[in-house]
């Protein structure tokens, strides 16, 4: 999907300041931060969102959300954090490749808007 932001970030052709990585799922900061911490987590095979990539290979999911708990761990965040994955219109998602957001480093508001 040469067309799609996070498969160039995969790819190089965008930079990005990457966090950590494994095998199937990159983390980089996002670029326009809403807590201290604000880092995305994506896999690297291009999916739309949580939906597609669940109904694809649900074992991508288990190795964003493995990332995301590594991310919290560098980042240090102990006293708590959110992973958020927004999804369609209505769930406010506008890049269609899927991605988790990991936010920490404040006291985060419940619900979100
Ligand atoms: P969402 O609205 O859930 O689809 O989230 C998309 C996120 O991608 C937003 O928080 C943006 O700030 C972030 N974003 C957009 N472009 C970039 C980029 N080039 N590098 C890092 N983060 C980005
Ligand atoms: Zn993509």
């Amino acid at each position: 999907m040469s067309e799609c932001l996070f498969c160039q970030i995969v790819d190089g052709t965008i930079p990005a300041e990457i966090v950590t990585r494994n095998e199937r799922a990159i983390a980089f900061r996002d670029i326009d931060p809403k807590a201290p911490t604000h880092v995305l987590v994506i896999p690297t095979e291009h999916h739309r969102d949580l939906t597609a990539l669940a109904a694809a290979d649900s074992s991508q999911v288990a190795d964003v959300l493995a990332l995301a708990v590594e991310v919290a761990e560098l980042e240090k965040l102990e006293s708590g954090y959110r992973v958020v994955f927004n999804t369609g219109a209505d769930g406010g998602q506008t890049v269609f490749h899927v991605h988790a957001h990991v936010m920490g480093g404040r006291r985060l508001i419940w619900p979100p808007g």
